[in-house]
C-alpha cells in the first residue's frame, strides 16, 4: 500500500498520524509550514505569560516522531493536483500520496477594517503571532482588542499580567453574545472588569489610525470616539484555512466539504479539524467545529476509516471548556444564546459572584439538554453519561455533589444550587452527599 499524507501538523494531522501508525506500518508523511514538530495551540498564552517555555508547549519529544516511523516535512505545500496525486511544495520535490489529508487548520479573521495592516495591528494564532506580539507589545502602555470571543479574552489576559491598559470591543450586547445567555455573558462583563479591563459593548471598530511612520496610534468607534492605543488585537473569530484548495477541484463552501467520513469530493481525499465542513447530507449547509478536542475525535475516526474500517464521525455530547481570567467554563448539551419555548431553566449565582451555573431542560419531561458552569468543576464523564441517556433536572441535581470535581478543600455549592431550584419547584429536590473517603 502507498503512503498517507497529512497536511497540516495541528492536533487533527498530528492524531491522524498517530493513529494511522497505531493501526498500520503504512508510510505517514506530515507537512507543515508553522513548526518543525506538534505543539499545544490553545496554550501559547502561557508563553506570553511567562507561566511555560515554547518547547514546554510539545506534548512529544523530538525524537518520537522518528521513532514510530512518521517522517516531518518543514515547508509549504502551494498545489494539490487530485489527478495525479501529487502535492507541490514551495521549496521540496513534488511529493506523490495515495491517501491525502488536508488538515491546515483556521485563519484569524480581517473583515477588512480601514488600518488593519498597520504595525502594531494583529490577530492571534500562530507561533508567528505570538512572537509578533511579543515585538508589539514591548514598552507599550494600552492595546484595544476587538472581537468578544475567547482568543479576545486571552489576548486581554494576556495584555493584562504585564500591566499594559485594555479596552475591549464587543459589538454585542455582552460578552460573547452569540453563545452565552444574558446572564453568563453579565457574569463574565462584571469578571473582566474586576479585572481591569474596560469592557465596551455594543461598540464596533469603524477605522484603526496610524502615526507618520505607520504604526497605530488610536482606533475609531462607530460612534466617532478615538481611543489612543500602541496595539489593536483583532480577535472577531477563525474562519477554516481554505488558502491550498480554494481554487482546486474539491468542493468548498465554509471550509473543505467532507461528508461524515471526512471524505472530501476528490476520491482518496479527505479533510478533518478546524478546515472541514462537515455536511450530514449532499448540498446542505455543514458545520465547522472549530475546537481542540473535536479534532482530535474527527482525527480519530478518520485514521479508522484511513486503516480500512470505513468509519463515521460521531461527535456524541457537545461538551466545550474554557478559561476566562481564572474562572473556568464548561457546557454540555446544547445552551442556546436564547430561551427556547420548549425549555425551563435554573441559574443560579454564588453571592461573591465568583461562580454560576445553569440547567436547561426540556419544559414537559424534565430531561436535561443543556449545562453551563463557571467556576465549578464538574466530571464530564459523569456529565455526558447524564446527557447520553437523558437524565432529568431531579435526577441530576439529586447526585450534583457527585459530579462535582472541584480538589478537596474548595468550597461546596450544591446545596445553594439544590436549593434555587426548589424555591420554585413542584416537587423538591434533596441533594445526595458525596460520600467521603479515605480516614473517616
Ligand atoms: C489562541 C488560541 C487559543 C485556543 N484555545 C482553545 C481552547 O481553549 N479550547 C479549544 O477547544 N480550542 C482552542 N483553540 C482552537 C484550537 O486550537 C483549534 O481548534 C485547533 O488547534 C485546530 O487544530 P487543527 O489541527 O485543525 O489545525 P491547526 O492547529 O491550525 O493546524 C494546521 C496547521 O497546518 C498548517 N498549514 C496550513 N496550510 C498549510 C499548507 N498549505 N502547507 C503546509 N502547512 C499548512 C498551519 O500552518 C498549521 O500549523 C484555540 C485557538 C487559538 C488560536
Amino acid at each position: 500500500m502507498g503512503g498517507i499524507v497529512i497536511i497540516g501538523n495541528g492536533i487533527a494531522g498530528t492524531t491522524v498520524a498517530r493513529h494511522v501508525r497505531k493501526q498500520s506500518d503504512r508510510p505517514v508523511t506530515m507537512i507543515s509550514s508553522e513548526s518543525r514538530h506538534f505543539y499545544s495551540r490553545p496554550a501559547l498564552m502561557y508563553v506570553y505569560m511567562g507561566h511555560m517555555k515554547l518547547d514546554h508547549l510539545k506534548p512529544y519529544e523530538d525524537w518520537f516522531w522518528r521513532k514510530n516511523d512518521i517522517e516531518l516535512v518543514f515547508d509549504y505545500v502551494r498545489r494539490i493536483d487530485p489527478e495525479e496525486k501529487r502535492l507541490f511544495l514551495a521549496n521540496s520535490p513534488p511529493i506523490a500520496y495515495d491517501k491525502l489529508v488536508i488538515a491546515t487548520g483556521s485563519k484569524s479573521n480581517y473583515f477588512g477594517w480601514p488600518g488593519q495592516h498597520l504595525a502594531g495591528v494583529q490577530g492571534l494564532y500562530n507561533l508567528q503571532d505570538l512572537e509578533l506580539m511579543e515585538r508589539n507589545t514591548r514598552d507599550i502602555r494600552s492595546g484595544v482588542i476587538v472581537g468578544g470571543g475567547l482568543i479576545g479574552v486571552e489576548m486581554a489576559e494576556m495584555l493584562r499580567t504585564r500591566h499594559i491598559d485594555v479596552t475591549f470591543l464587543v459589538r454585542e450586547d455582552r460578552y460573547w453574545g452569540n453563545i452565552l445567555r444574558s446572564e453568563e455573558g453579565a457574569f463574565i462583563g462584571r469578571h473582566l472588569k474586576q479585572h481591569h479591563v474596560d469592557l465596551r459593548l455594543e461598540t464596533e471598530l469603524k477605522e484603526i489610525l496610524g502615526d507618520a511612520s505607520g504604526r497605530v496610534r488610536a482606533v475609531v468607534t462607530h460612534r466617532g470616539e478615538e481611543i489612543p492605543c500602541q496595539f489593536v488585537g483583532l480577535t472577531a473569530g477563525v474562519s477554516p484555512n481554505l488558502d491550498l484548495v480554494r481554487d482546486s477541484t474539491i468542493d468548498t463552501g465554509r471550509g473543505v466539504r467532507v461528508n461524515t467520513f471526512l471524505e472530501t469530493s476528490a476520491p482518496d481525499i479527505y479533510a478533518c479539524g478546524d478546515c472541514a465542513e462537515i455536511c450530514e447530507r449532499e448540498g446542505e449547509r455543514g458545520r465547522v467545529e472549530p475546537l481542540w478536542y473535536t479534532g482530535k475525535m474527527q482525527a480519530e475516526t478518520l485514521a479508522k476509516t484511513l486503516c480500512g474500517h470505513r468509519t463515521a464521525y460521531d461527535r456524541g455530547v457537545w461538551f466545550n471548556s474554557a478559561k476566562f481570567f481564572d474562572i473556568e467554563y464548561q457546557t454540555y448539551g446544547m445552551v442556546s444564546p436564547e430561551p427556547q419555548d420548549h425549555e425551563d431553566t435554573l441559574y443560579w449565582e454564588s453571592p461573591s459572584g465568583g461562580q454560576c451555573f445553569r440547567l436547561v431542560y426540556h419544559k414537559d419531561s424534565g430531561v436535561v439538554t443543556g449545562m453551563n458552569s463557571f467556576g465549578i468543576r464538574y466530571r464530564h464523564r459523569t456529565f455526558e453519561r447524564w446527557m447520553k441517556r437523558g437524565a432529568t433536572v431531579e435526577e441530576v441535581l439529586t447526585n450534583l455533589d457527585e459530579a462535582n470535581f472541584d480538589p478537596e478543600f474548595f468550597k461546596r455549592f450544591e446545596q445553594s444550587i439544590v436549593d434555587a431550584y426548589n424555591k420554585t419547584a413542584a416537587r423538591p429536590v434533596r441533594l445526595r452527599r458525596k460520600k467521603l473517603l479515605g480516614l473517616f
